[in-house]
């Protein structure tokens, strides 16, 4: 009898090992790559060094560059300046004087930083600096989402029966080269005026169905922490509100803004979502790591909505990679957008096809923590719609044939 256990202990064990072997081979590519694709962690010296040399041109100190109001005033946003920090070819100051002509673009020292100008396919110049592609689109839309026609009061856009955007600034750490919302990132910089914002909160409190409320812009941790206390305990005030969130790349872009009286600020009005965009495991920095402590530390719950970017993040390996790394300083991915046809920003988007093979490489190879979902926007306001690689290959009263993550086909008993 004990003989016979064991035997089928040793035979379910070398089965096991079999599996796990298996297993193994699954993710040997990645493990390959993964050398390949350093996070903001990895880069720590680079960036420290790249930090001396704009803190040297800006004659500035430490304290100065933790600090998001010199940030802020420091932004690059003309191309002298930028060559004077970085060498730049005189065709990149060309093209980026240019396409500024027509496109404004604001970078933080902090975010100019993680770039890596001798790397012409850098994710994060990629993302902050001009483009002439930028002029080379003739089909985009300025404003695809029809946010204009689903605005019923001041600063709100509503699409959804229980919940709503207000939006109470174009201003931003910096501005992406493919924000979706670059209509409203006009030449002024400009914060919603208070009345608008009082007249967006009446709509709230005159329709309790609305039990979700986020906050938005432009970026909305740009807003100065006596507006975002009035504002954020406004609607905490609101018995229906039940839950708040904010949109914001600060944690990108600008990291210093989360400070500790902001903090204070944000702990007083839970429950609070906060919802980021991180696009790529370079930005995944020590820096980022501690806002999202002190954010985390205030009880705020952080989500991550990336845009899917071709030439940035339009890749499996690469989106793992920013996945399990959100995941590491408490981060959940969120959303995954499909880049939408904003003019100017075209030549950021990838096929469908592509976005569903980086949703394949997620679903089993990796925690299902770092598995969003994938979003297309449906065109005039129609909203957010998921996409997925399809596991349901067919569905009747009897049964369901399934297609695992590993690609076999399982049959499944319906009821
Ligand atoms: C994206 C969005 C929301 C929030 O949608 P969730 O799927 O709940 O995150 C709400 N209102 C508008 C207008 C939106 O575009
Ligand atoms: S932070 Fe958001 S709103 Fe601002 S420029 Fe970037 S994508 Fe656009």
């Amino acid at each position: 009898m004990a003989l016979e256990f064991l035997e089928l202990e040793n035979e379910l064990r070398s089965y096991s090992l079999k599996r796990a072997e298996e297993l193994k081979q699954h993710i040997e590519p990645y493990l390959k790559k993964k050398a390949e694709l350093p996070t903001g962690f990895d880069l720590a010296d680079f960036y420290a060094a790249q930090k001396e040399r704009i803190l040297h041109y800006f004659k500035a100190s430490q304290e100065d560059w933790d600090d998001w109001r010199w940030q802020m005033r420091h932004r690059i946003t003309d191309v002298d300046t930028l060559s004077n920090i970085f060498s730049l070819t005189p065709q990149q100051k060309e093209e980026i004087t240019t396409v500024g002509k027509t496109y404004r673009w604001a970078v933080s020292p902090y975010y100019l930083s993680l770039m890596d100008f001798n790397n012409p396919n850098d994710p994060i110049v990629l993302q902050g600096i001009p483009n002439i592609k930028e002029l080379q689109d003739e089909q985009g839309e300025a404003d695809p989402m029809g946010e204009a026609f689903t605005s019923p009061a001041p600063c709100i856009t509503r699409r959804y029966p229980d919940r709503l955007i207000i939006n109470v600034t174009n201003i931003c750490g910096m501005y992406c080269r493919h924000c979706q919302r670059r209509r409203n990132i006009g030449e002024t910089d400009e914060h919603k005026k208070r009345e608008d914002l009082e007249a967006a909160l009446a709509y709230i409190r005159a329709n309790p169905e609305i039990r979700d409320v986020l906050v938005t812009g432009g970026d909305a941790l740009l807003l100065s922490d006596s507006t975002l206390d009035w504002l954020l305990g406004e609607l905490h005030k609101i018995p229906h509100v039940e839950i708040k969130r904010i949109g914001t790349r600060v944690p990108v872009t600008l990291p210093m803004r989360i400070t500790d009286n902001l903090i204070k600020i944000l702990a007083k009005y839970p429950p609070l979502y906060i919802n980021t965009q991180f696009n790529h495991a370079k930005e995944v920095t020590s820096e980022a790591k501690k806002a999202a402590d002190k954010l985390v530390s205030a009880g705020v719950v952080l989500g991550n909505q990336a845009v899917l970017l071709k030439g940035i993040n339009n890749d499996p390996d690469v989106m793992k990679r920013l996945n399990q790394e959100l995941l590491k300083i408490r981060v959940r991915p969120y959303y995954i957008f499909h880049a939408k046809n904003v003019k100017g920003t075209r030549h950021f988007i990838p096929s469908i096809q592509e976005g569903l093979m980086v949703m394949e490489g997620l679903r089993g190879y990796t925690s299902g923590l770092a598995v969003p979902t994938y979003i297309i926007n449906a065109p005039k306001g129609g909203g957010k719609t998921p996409i997925l690689p399809q596991y349901l290959l067919s569905l009747d009263e009897e049964k369901a044939i399934l297609r695992t993550w590993e690609g076999k086909i399982v049959h499944y008993h319906n009821a």
